[in-house]
């Protein structure tokens, strides 16, 4: 008998789905995610907010794992410290440090408030030796030059929701990060992100909803559950000419890998 398709979420958050009442329907929401071998998932933190949310889904079900850390775009009355990043992720299951990183196209002016951050989740993310989750919208030079120069490579991570170019992706698997794809793969006009997906190797990719945000096709423009990430990873398995039985095997072996989680079987 072939192996069932199981397929991991490496990037979803769960306490943003449109779930109402929401730990009712978010029990309900994870046997329909089982239906389609949708079985891991990493709920991401963001902001102060969210903290305890993340972690709490996280110690609630054996299948969630979460990380800790504030999104480039959130604003803080006072910025975190490595101290206080290594504080949170004392507790239970938190497996990475973000999502951190620069997003120069939501946040204007002056942005070096933005790099500082980002180099306090890096050297809590050495401290700690856990992987960091790294979001980057136009900004692929500046986010490699700082991993080099923190020497993220250290601990490695993923790029997600990968939207840069081919040397951006290479330089960031030559640092020994992931790259991982989210529905932007499946869109009509998303012809350069295919390309690139492509030509990489498949055993440093992911794949990832970043639920409720970015529905993969034939979903787009409506809300975002972490179950259709096996659309995203059919689409990639057409690019690279592959099963999907390949893809879903080997994303959720990288999963498994990265984030140094206990083999499931
Ligand atoms: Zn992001
Ligand atoms: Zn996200």
């Amino acid at each position: 008998m072939q192996d069932p398709i199981i397929w991991a979420d490496s990037h979803c958050h769960l306490d943003q789905l449109d779930l109402n009442p929401f730990d009712q329907q978010l029990e309900k929401f994870f046997e329909r995610a089982k239906s389609v071998g949708v079985r891991y998932f990493l709920d991401v933190c963001i902001d102060t907010d969210n903290l305890d949310a993340v972690c709490a889904a996280a110690a609630t079900y054996p299948f969630v794992w979460c990380s800790i850390g504030i999104h480039p775009n959130t604003e803080l009355s006072e910025e975190v410290t490595v101290d206080t990043l290594c504080e949170w992720a004392n507790r239970p299951k938190v497996v990475a440090i973000g999502e951190t990183g620069l997003d120069y196209y939501r946040s204007e002016g002056n942005l070096d408030w933005q790099r500082d951050r980002f180099r306090q989740h890096i050297r809590a993310a050495i401290q700690l030796q856990k992987p960091l989750i790294v979001h980057s919208r136009d900004a692929n030079e500046d986010t490699i030059q700082i991993l080099r120069e923190e020497k993220a490579g250290q601990v490695g991570g993923v790029l997600h929701c990968f939207a840069g170019d081919l040397p951006m992706a290479q330089a960031a698997i030559d640092l020994g990060f992931y790259i991982s794809f989210s529905g932007v793969l499946t869109f009509k006009n998303a012809r350069n992100l295919q390309d690139i997906a492509r030509v990489l190797p498949l055993e440093y990719l992911l794949v990832e909803t970043d639920s409720p945000y970015l529905a993969p096709m034939p979903h787009r423009g409506k809300p975002n559950y972490p179950d259709f990430v096996h659309y995203i990873g059919e689409k990639l398995a057409g690019l690279q000419e592959l099963s999907v039985e390949k893809v879903a095997q080997q994303t959720t072996e990288n999963f498994f890998k990265l984030f140094k989680l206990e083999r499931w079987r």
